[in-house]
């Protein structure tokens, strides 16, 4: 009941949406949660392709009860389990994928960090932090500090933990939440359920590149997907969201339409190479108040 009313109002509110999601697991959005989450989005929205959605915004004609879901990063995850789930609930959506990662099956550069620095003690990453010159040492302050380095420093720092971390050995399940898709797998993906968008070559933070390396990133992803799919790739999605004008540039001339991390609805008046996107939720309660108000 409180659930129903809760969407009622939330439709009310008359945007078009785009969610975004990581991966469908217990610790973040669980299966039973995005089937339910499926389920009222098709009793009190309009679910569509995120490329349907483009159409309307460029053509200025939404009836703001769209929703396109889209799922970052490509990993095994989405084949595995989220596949499945949006045929079982006849949905669709966008996976954004990084091309480089799937050629050379190397995880996103963060997610490994993340486990990683993980298998450190607090004193070992205290002692990393120090040498580094990181002014914390949690395994979130390490990562949002790297994020920020120039490309050749930050695969320096992760040389330094890799060496600290000859034990890892990453469980099944960790494999399946990180590692990204193959090729055969993204080839299996029914074109009428999953549409591919780049999400770049490596998964670098476009701003901390040079011009000749965002244009790389941006360019040769959609040019790798194409060839390797034998399709056109117009969707695109930055790294950890961030972009600026001249990241955006890139991406305008490049894609038709390009997704940030910034909370909001997929306005009108939104900037096709900046669209924000509502982050789903990890529970019911905060997916339906962030169907009323992104931000939430
Ligand atoms: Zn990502």
């Amino acid at each position: 009941m409180w659930s129903g009313s809760a969407l009622r109002r939330a439709r009310a509110v008359r945007q078009p949406r785009i969610l975004m999601y990581h991966g469908i697991a217990d610790s973040e959005v669980s299966a039973q949660l995005f089937g339910w989450q499926l389920e009222c989005l098709a009793n009190e929205f309009e679910l569509l392709p995120l490329d349907r959605l483009v159409d309307r915004l460029a053509r200025r004609s939404t009836t703001g009860h769209e929703v396109a879901i889209t799922f970052d990063d490509g990993v095994v995850n989405h084949f595995c389990t989220v596949y499945p789930l949006l045929r079982t609930h006849r949905a669709c959506a966008t996976f954004f994928v990084c091309p480089g990662l799937i050629e050379s099956g190397r995880w996103i550069w963060n997610m490994e960090l993340r486990l990683r620095l993980r298998l450190l003690s607090a004193t070992e990453r205290q002692a990393l932090a120090t040498a580094e010159g990181c002014a914390g040492a949690d395994v979130e302050t390490l990562i949002g500090w790297a994020k920020q380095l120039p490309l050749p420093r930050r695969e320096a720092f992760e040389d330094v933990v890799r060496q600290q971390t000859q034990n890892f050995d990453p469980a099944p399940a960790e494999v399946e939440r990180n590692a990204p898709m193959s090729w055969d797998q993204l080839k299996a993906l029914d074109t009428a359920v999953v549409t591919i968008g780049s999400h770049t070559v490596s998964h670098p933070i476009l701003t901390t590149l040079d011009e000749a390396g965002r244009r790389a990133e941006i360019g040769t992803s959609r040019a790798l997907l194409q060839s390797r799919l034998g399709r056109d790739v117009d969707l695109f999605c930055y790294p950890n969201g961030d972009n600026d004008a001249g990241t955006a540039a890139i991406a305008r001339d490049t894609y038709r339409a390009a997704v940030t991390t910034q909370a909001g609805f997929a306005g009108a008046d939104s900037d096709l190479a900046r669209i924000p996107r509502i982050p789903a939720g990890e529970s019911a309660a905060l997916f339906l108040r962030r169907l009323h108000r992104p931000t939430a």
